[in-house]
C-alpha cells in the first residue's frame, strides 16, 4: 500500500507508476487538466495575475509609488539642472570670450573704417 501524495488516499502500489508517489487517476486527472500546449495558456492566465498583482500593488501602495516617481523625478531633474547649468555657463564663457574677440575685430575694423572714412571725407 502507499499514499498517493495529492489526493492522500492509500491505495494498491498497482494504482501507482513506478517510482512515483501521485497515483495514476491522479496524474491522469493532472493530464486532462493540463493539456500539452498549456505554457501559452498558463503564461496568459499568469501575465494576467501579473497585472492584477502590479494593479493592486499600485492602488494600495500609491502614495508610496508616487512618493518614489517624484523622488525619481526629482533626482532626475536635480541631475539635469546641474548639467544644464554647467552646460549653460560654459556656453556662456565660450559666448562671452567669442563676443570679445569679435568685438576687438570689429573695433579695429571700424577704426580703420573710421580712418578710411576720414580719408575719404578729407
Ligand atoms: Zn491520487
Amino acid at each position: 500500500m502507499k499514499v498517493c501524495k495529492i489526493c492522500n488516499i492509500e491505495k494498491q502500489l498497482e494504482e501507482f507508476r513506478k517510482q512515483r508517489r501521485q497515483c495514476k487517476a491522479c496524474i491522469a486527472k493532472i493530464r486532462s487538466e493540463s493539456p500539452k500546449d498549456s505554457s501559452k495558456l498558463y503564461y496568459q492566465k499568469n501575465k494576467v495575475k501579473m497585472y492584477e498583482y502590479t494593479k493592486k500593488y499600485r492602488e494600495e501602495n500609491r502614495e508610496k509609488v508616487n512618493a518614489n516617481q517624484n523622488e525619481y523625478i526629482k533626482n532626475k531633474r536635480k541631475c539635469f539642472d546641474y548639467s544644464d547649468e554647467e552646460y549653460i555657463k560654459s556656453e556662456e564663457s565660450w559666448i562671452r570670450s567669442a563676443i570679445e574677440k569679435y568685438l576687438k575685430l570689429t573695433n579695429k575694423t571700424h577704426e580703420k573704417l573710421k580712418i578710411k572714412n576720414t580719408d575719404r571725407n578729407r
